[in-house]
């Protein structure tokens, strides 16, 4: 068996060759995959989610064991869709996934925004998913699935092809996975109304897992997970004590990729006031509160270009 790493090269450089002809066949290509071997998020690290993370859990054994879904007379999924607002742990649970079951991570990438949306998408999706099936237990993971919904951004019939053209390259590849197969489509959205419901048909991507914001205990557990890890990464304390009862209040509606940024801004603050020659000291419930409030402020055009819809 070759090493993780190495493996994990081999792959990239066989969706490259790959990739360039189509290039040469197309002139541009409208997206790409990043693989990961060992994608290195596991469950212990996403907070709250418990029912997602239950249930993915056990779809880990279609991978590593799909004969005993066999034993018990029905077929393994084939493909999940995880669906909830931006930033709530969707690409963090497609990893975990993966991470437990060793399985290799295909993140394929979709530049979803333009009119350079052509037609190699499909191919793009039907090329990958041949390797990733090749090359043994894989996660492959679609961000954003309503980029096949793209009415919005391109003149109606030009998306319409390109949607329709999409949803059939991964309809006829799931349909077309053989039994034995370990590979597991994981396909992400934060807009169910403009999926494809052919997408979900069984057998297809028919395991549909909702990934919410958090509640105060969750966003609590992502805090602390965050703080956690900044604390690992410099080796030493970094937070003070945290009144969780003031913190969490101004968070409300906050998803976990809003609180990551908090805390960020919090400890980037620190950074700033240590370059100047301050006395930085712990990072306390007030510069939380003081970067909430902050991040309140801009939030609503941070989402705007994040999420297009300026567009
Ligand atoms: P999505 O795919 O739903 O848009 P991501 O999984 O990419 O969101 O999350 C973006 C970032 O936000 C993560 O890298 C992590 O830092 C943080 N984050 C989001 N949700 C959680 C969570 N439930 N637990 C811990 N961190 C989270």
């Amino acid at each position: 068996m070759p090493e993780p790493a190495e493996q994990g090269w081999a792959i990239q450089r066989r969706l490259e060759d790959v990739f360039g002809k189509l290039g040469e066949k197309y002139g541009n290509l409208t997206g790409y995959v990043e693989v990961e071997t060992q994608p290195g998020v596991t469950f212990a690290e996403i907070g709250g989610l418990q029912a997602a993370k239950v249930t993915l859990r056990g779809f880990a054994t279609a991978l590593t064991n799909p004969d005993l879904y066999r034993q018990w007379g029905i077929m393994p999924p084939k493909g999940v869709l995880l669906y909830g607002p931006p930033g709530t742990g969707k690409s963090l649970l497609a990893k975990a996934l993966a991470t437990t079951s060793e399985a290799t991570f295909y993140h394929l990438k979709l530049m979803n925004l333009t009119s350079k949306f052509g037609p190699n998408t499909g191919e793009l999706l039907q090329e990958t998913l041949t390797i990733a099936f090749q090359e043994g237990k894989a996660v492959v993971f679609l961000d954003e699935v309503d980029a096949v919904a793209l009415e919005h951004l391109l003149p109606p019939p030009q998306a319409r092809e390109a949607s329709a053209r999409l949803v059939a390259a991964l309809a006829e590849k799931l349909d077309g996975l053989p039994e034995s197969s370990r590979v597991m489509v994981i396909a992400a959205t934060n807009r169910t109304d403009a999926m494809d419901p052919s997408l979900v048909a069984p057998g297809r991507l028919d395991r549909l897992i909702e990934v919410p914001l958090p509640e105060g205990p969750a966003q609590q557990e992502i805090l602390e997970l965050r703080k956690a890890q900044a604390e690992r990464n410099a080796g030493r304390r970094l937070f003070a004590e945290l009144d969780y009862s003031s913190i969490l209040p101004p968070m409300g509606g906050m998803s976990g990729a809003e609180i990551a940024e908090i805390v960020r801004r919090a400890l980037e603050a620190k950074v700033h006031s240590a370059a100047a020659g301050g006395n930085a000291g712990l990072v306390s419930t007030q510069d939380l509160l003081q970067e909430i409030d902050g991040y309140k402020r801009i939030r609503e055009v941070v989402e705007k270009i994040r999420y297009g819809q300026y567009l």
